[in-house]
Order: structure tokens, then C-alpha cells, then sequence
């Protein structure tokens, strides 16, 4: 199987990105052998993080962006990250048809979000398909979130750079942006930029301008920049390409993405290990005995919530 997602056989990633998003044990050990055998040709992408609240048009950008990086000779994959989407519906990002032409190039690769699970196990989930990727050979990764609560920050921790993408409109309160994941974004799009919207995203563009002035600077080589686009009429993508570009070329000053690239590599490990450490307390016999009753206790305050948490890890530690 490592072979032939080397040899960038699409079926195999496909069905390597299930083995990995299985919670069965063997498919997971299966998986991790996987991801280890690849792991020496992972990295070698561009990681792109695109979020925005729905009908800002995402899809509609992918698309052109997906395209214009095809016809440029680039292999693109898109992975989702939506933490409602269960098989039973209730994705916000819906079940309509989305990416219709790219879905069908062959230099392309779209996935979708693994269905249910908290946040963490979403993106634990994505990030392994990110590895799958990269090993298939894709240079440009897409990954996608629509803006619910942490989703946004999850995907800036998986990516070496974060795009915002945001309707012509004033204000991001009426926008319902929140001044963190502003804060989050290396590059703003103002989006629909064409027609009569066109003086509307020059004052939005000039707005944020404004804004990106005043905000706490994630990297000593970048100033977040604002661009305007049409994924409509496929304005300002090329543009959108060249300011990646950009980015990465200061970013390797002091080797900031690589630095970045690690950091996210080992914050990786440490929630893994919160999570996995975390359910396997949950689990223990003994700890699930008490572990209403304890609740109760602190709740009641009966208990101090520092005591309650120490007596529970006794029991689990069998101390
Ligand atoms: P998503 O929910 O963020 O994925 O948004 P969609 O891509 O589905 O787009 C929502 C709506 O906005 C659709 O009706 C699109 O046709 C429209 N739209 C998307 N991009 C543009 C654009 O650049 N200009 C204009 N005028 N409309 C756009």
C-alpha cells in the first residue's frame, strides 16, 4: 500500500485515509505502520488553511484556486474539517454537490470531513490525510473549515499558512468574525470583489488594511495582507498564488515555517497523548465507579475540585 500512494495511486490514498480515520484498533495500528513507512516523504508541500462563515463562497474559491493550481502544473489536495458532520447529516458545509469541476480533474483530490467525533479527533484525523497526501505526491494542500467555534484555530495549527476569507461588507462584528481568528489569518481575501460589490470590497479592503495595523503580528517577517478576489469571475487568484509565494520566501527568514512546522509537529504529540491519557482514565474501572459520585461532591462543594481531581488520579495510578 506505502508503494502505491508513493506512485500516487488515488484508490489506495483513498482507501489508506479510511484505514486511518477507522477507530477499530487493527486498522489503527495498520495506519500508524503506514504513516510511519511514509513519513520520509511527507512535508513537501505547501499547506494552505482557507476558512470563512458559510456563503462567503469557499467552495466557489477552492474551485478556482484548484483549478488555477491544476492547469499550473500543481497536484492539489482538499481536505475538510467540519466537527458536525456526522453521517446522519447536520453538516453545515452541507451535502450539496461542492467542487464539481475540480472533483472530476485528475490532478486533483477532494476529501471530505470524517464524520463525527470531537474536534481533536477531526483533525487528528485530517492530519494524518494531510501525511497520506504529501506521500501521494500532492504539492498544495487545501484545508478547509467553515467558521465554528475552534475549528478555524485547529486549522491554523495544521498549516504554514492561514487564509481568511470574508464577504465585501464593513465590520467584522457584522461579519460575525471574531477578533482572534482575525488575528489568525496571514492573508485576508475579500471575497465577491466583482460588479456592483466592487466599491463595497474596496472600503472592506481598505477597512482591514486599517485593522491589520493595530493587530498583534504572529511573525517578525510578516504583515498580514488584505487582498480583493472574485472567485466568480477568477479575479486576484494569480495574485493570491504570487502573495503566497511572498510568504513563504520571508517566512524562511530564520527558518520561521520550519520552526512552525515542528512546533505544530510536537504540539501534535502532547494532545494525543491529553487525549489518549484522558479516555484512558474515563475507561479504568474503578475511576468510572467514582467518577459521578466525585463530580457531585465538588459540585456540592463537599469537596474541592483540586482534591477531587487528585483522588481520582490515586485511583487510577493505583496509589
Ligand atoms: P461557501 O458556503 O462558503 O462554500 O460559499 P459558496 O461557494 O457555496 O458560495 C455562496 C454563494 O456566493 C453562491 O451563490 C456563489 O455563487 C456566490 N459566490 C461565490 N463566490 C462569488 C464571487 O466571487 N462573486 C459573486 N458575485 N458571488 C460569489
Amino acid at each position: 500500500m506505502a508503494d502505491k500512494i508513493r506512485e500516487g495511486n488515488r484508490r489506495s490514498l483513498a482507501r489508506a485515509i479510511t484505514l486511518a480515520e477507522s477507530i477499530r484498533d487493527d486498522h489503527q495500528q495498520s495506519a500508524q505502520q503506514l504513516l510511519t513507512n511514509l513519513l520520509p516523504d511527507t512535508g513537501k508541500s505547501i499547506r494552505i488553511g482557507i476558512s470563512g462563515t458559510p456563503g462567503v463562497g469557499k467552495s466557489t474559491f477552492i474551485e478556482a484556486f484548484g483549478r488555477f493550481l491544476t492547469e499550473a502544473g500543481h497536484k492539489v489536495a482538499v481536505l475538510t474539517i467540519d466537527p458536525s458532520s456526522k453521517r446522519t447529516g447536520g453538516s453545515i458545509l452541507g451535502d450539496k454537490t461542492r467542487m464539481e469541476e475540480l472533483s472530476r480533474d485528475p490532478n486533483a483530490f477532494i476529501r471530505p470531513s470524517p464524520s463525527g467525533g470531537s474536534l481533536g479527533g477531526v483533525a487528528r484525523r485530517t492530519r494524518e490525510a494531510m501525511l497520506l497526501c504529501e506521500a501521494a505526491g500532492f504539492d498544495v494542500i487545501l484545508v478547509e473549515t467553515v467558521g465554528v467555534g475552534q475549528s478555524e484555530t485547529t486549522v491554523a495549527d495544521m498549516v504554514d499558512i492561514f487564509l481568511l476569507l470574508l464577504a465585501p461588507a464593513g465590520g467584522d462584528e457584522l461579519q460575525g468574525i471574531k477578533r482572534g481568528v482575525m488575528e489568525l489569518a496571514d492573508v485576508i481575501v475579500i471575497n465577491k470583489a466583482d460588479g456592483e460589490l466592487v466599491p463595497v470590497a474596496r472600503r472592506a479592503a481598505a477597512e482591514y488594511k486599517g485593522a491589520v495595523g493595530l493587530m498583534r503580528l504572529k511573525s517578525k517577517h510578516w504583515t498580514p495582507k488584505v487582498l480583493m478576489a472574485s472567485a466568480l469571475k477568477k479575479i486576484g487568484i494569480e495574485e493570491l498564488w504570487e502573495t503566497i509565494g511572498e510568504y513563504r520566501i520571508a517566512r524562511s527568514e530564520d527558518n520561521e515555517l520550519e520552526s512552525q512546522r515542528e512546533e505544530q509537529a510536537a504540539a501534535w504529540m502532547w494532545a494525543e497523548l491529553g487525549e489518549t491519557l484522558m479516555n484512558r482514565l474515563k475507561e479504568h474501572e474503578q475511576v468510572a465507579a467514582s467518577i459521578d459520585q466525585m463530580e457531585t461532591d465538588v459540585k456540592a462543594g463537599k469537596v474541592s475540585p483540586t482534591t477531587g481531581a487528585k483522588e481520582l488520579l490515586a485511583v487510577f495510578l493505583g496509589k
